[in-house]
């Protein structure tokens, strides 16, 4: 058969590069979400209202209270590889924000409409930026930053019609949310959809200054505590009743968090949540060293139910390893594993798990 024909090597254009990237980044209404929400943790925000129309796909907006983005960086916001989180490959190594590679907001950019309201505190007003047409004028805002995507995948049909139904798509999008709000005791957050509230987390107010300043002990029991609340509300006021503490550390890794006894167990594996660093996390190892604890408590197809918060010197874990940076890659996984499972037996095998089991039996 005969070769076919060369064709010269050329540039892609701009626009569908892209496109090609957007595939990544942006798999449904949900992945905006999150992009969106990382963005607004990263400016610090701490109140954060996600509204979505259709299961998002007619509609995302995020709304933050954070540092907002100056009238004159809202274009260079947009852009490609364009990012104020790391300057050089030094941040590269340790960093410590959600996002980092400057190719959220393009990529959404490239399969949607968006527009970017925006006003830093020292601001005199806010400004609005269209992302097609590039126009820009001044509007009105408290200082923060509302982003809103319409029509997700409108240039892209084959895209679209990958999407589930709306309720389905909806899910997918508190659930990234929740998966925030776990983390982030401190942040208050509300999902809105068709104009209802679908969900609703208030923060955990950190101490007034005029109150006396806690010591250390007393920091780890506000934090204990915050983190206990919005335990409580996000996954039901049971969740603190049927599980027990995690609190361990060896070696480098730090493991703390809520354990589910094993009668919380259930038939879906839906409710495991492991963060690194902050940072919401699926993998391998840690799954399964949590699973591994559950060994000899847990029998059959049951899922154990837990949280767990692993800290690690950013040296030791690489989370540049991809675009959604939901993976991870430890320098040392072996001493991760360790820590998780013997964490999480511990605290299974302390004296209240001990007692609450024996109740149970
Ligand atoms: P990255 O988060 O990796 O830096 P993004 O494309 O998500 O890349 O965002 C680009 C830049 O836009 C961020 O680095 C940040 O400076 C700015 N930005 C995005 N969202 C917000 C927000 N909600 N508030 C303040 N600044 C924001
Ligand atoms: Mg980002």
């Amino acid at each position: 058969s005969a070769t076919p024909a060369r064709r010269p090597i050329q540039d892609l254009p701009d626009e569908l590069v892209s496109q090609i990237a957007a595939g990544e980044v942006v798999e449904r209404p949900a992945s905006v979400v999150r992009e969106l929400v990382d963005n607004a943790l990263d400016a610090g925000a701490t109140s954060i209202t996600v509204r979505l129309l259709a299961g998002g796909v007619r509609l995302i907006t995020v709304e933050d209270d954070g540092c907002g983005i100056p009238r004159e960086e809202l274009a260079i916001a947009l852009r490609r590889h364009a990012t104020s989180k790391i300057r050089n490959l030094h941040d590269l190594e340790s960093v410590a924000t959600m996002g980092f590679r400057g190719e959220a907001l393009a990529a959404i950019a490239s399969v949607s409409e968006m527009s970017v309201l925006s006003r830093p505190a020292q601001q005199e007003g806010a400004y609005l930026l269209d992302a097609r047409s590039g126009e820009l004028r001044p509007a009105a805002r408290n200082p923060g930053t509302t982003m809103e995507v319409k029509e997700l995948f409108f240039s892209t049909p084959a895209r679209r019609k990958f999407l589930k139904t709306d309720a389905t798509e909806l899910a997918h999008c508190v659930e990234a949310v929740r998966r925030h709000a776990l983390t982030r005791p401190g942040v208050g957050f509300a999902i809105w959809h068709e104009g209802k509230l679908v969900e609703q987390w208030r923060a955990t107010l950190p101490p007034r200054s005029d109150e006396a300043q806690p010591d250390n002990a007393a920091l780890q029991q506000l934090e204990q505590r915050a983190m206990d609340k919005r335990l409580a509300d996000v996954l039901g006021p049971d969740f603190l009743e049927q599980s027990i503490v995690v609190n361990y550390q060896a070696g480098h890794v730090q493991v703390r968090g809520r354990a589910g006894l094993p009668d919380a167990a259930r038939s879906r594996a839906d409710q495991q949540f492991c963060y690194v660093n902050g940072r919401f996390v699926r993998d391998k190892v840690l799954t399964h060293a949590a699973r591994a604890a559950y060994e000899d408590v847990l029998h059959g197809h049951r899922q154990p139910v837990y949280a767990l918060y692993i800290s690690i010197d950013p040296m030791r874990v690489d989370v540049n390893v991809h675009p959604t940076k939901i993976e991870v890659r430890f320098r040392d996984s072996r001493e991760v594993h360790q820590a998780v499972l013997h964490g999480v037996e511990n605290a299974l095998a302390a004296p209240r798990a001990q007692q609450l089991l024996d109740a149970a039996a």
